[in-house]
């Protein structure tokens, strides 16, 4: 009986084949991103990373240094006028 069950296991593997999802985003990402200065209102059109969270940003008019703002994964997101890559492809930035 063991030996008639594992031929069965051989012939239907019961184990489930885990296919990797093959569609790929093919969304156009903005990576450009006008980012606004909180402090002073400069605002400057950069260009994003896209496999990197920029977690400071130095404004070109006053010079503060700007973070993220709680829950934002990057100055892009918090200061831009777009969100940053990852954000736009749908995943989850760097780990958060
Ligand atoms: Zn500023």
């Amino acid at each position: 009986m063991l030996l008639a069950a594992s031929i069965a296991d051989l012939i239907w593997p019961t184990a489930q084949v885990c296919r990797q999802p093959l569609e790929i985003k093919m969304t156009t990402v903005t990576r450009h991103a006008q980012i606004s200065c909180p402090a002073c209102g400069h605002k400057k059109v950069e260009l994003m990373p896209t496999d990197a969270c920029q977690w400071f940003y130095e404004c070109e008019g006053c010079h503060a240094v700007l973070n993220p703002l709680p829950g934002d994964c990057c100055v892009y997101c918090s200061f831009g006028n777009v969100k940053c890559p990852p954000i736009q492809m749908g995943e989850a930035c760097c780990g958060g």
